[in-house]
């Protein structure tokens, strides 16, 4: 099992080295190791988990059933039903938006924000953003893998930030 993914040229567009986690998320030991340290390095300073789509919710599930934590989505715009807040940013390769629940979160809860990778930063930072609109402190950021001459610990500075593997 390779920890750093499998990487995929020109994925989603040309020029993009995309990294593939399925095949550690798809690795039972692999998979519970991730789980395992991220629960730990945060253990006991978050009442909830806020995963990212698609793949931070993979993630978030496991960590808030591991952890006794709530689970919030943070979604794509236009798939959450109720009302929302929403966050632009820029991609490596475009733009999106981001969306929550205005009212999924009770005012101070402490939330840990997990996605699977840490590419520019603009993802996690919105997600952080969307979040303490929401009410919420956000104890921090965790993913498995950092790209790092992508620099996305930049919009994330003053933000605790874990990632388990780097390249
Ligand atoms: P950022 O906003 O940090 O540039 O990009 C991170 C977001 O895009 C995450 O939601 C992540 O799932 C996705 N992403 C960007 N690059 C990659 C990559 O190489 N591999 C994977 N698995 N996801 C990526």
């Amino acid at each position: 099992m390779d920890r750093l993914g499998v990487v995929v040229p020109d994925v989603p567009a040309p020029g993009i080295q995309f990294r593939d986690l399925t095949p550690v998320f798809a690795d039972a030991a692999a998979f519970r190791v991730v789980i395992d340290a991220i629960a730990e390095a945060f253990a006991g300073r978050f009442d909830a988990v806020a995963g990212v789509e698609a793949r931070g919710f993979l993630l978030a599930g496991a960590v808030a059933y591991a952890t006794g934590t709530g689970l919030v989505a943070i979604r794509k715009e236009g798939k959450l039903p109720r009302r929302v807040y929403r966050e632009a940013y820029d991609l490596e390769y475009g733009q999106a938006a981001l969306e929550i629940h205005t009212s999924d979160l009770a005012p101070g809860a402490r939330v840990l924000v997990l996605d699977d990778v840490l590419a520019t930063g603009g993802t996690l930072a919105a997600a952080c953003t969307l979040l303490e609109r929401a009410g919420a402190v956000v104890v921090g950021c965790a993913v498995v893998l950092e790209i790092t001459e992508l620099a996305g610990r930049a919009p994330l500075a003053g933000r605790t930030v874990l990632a388990l593997e780097s390249v």
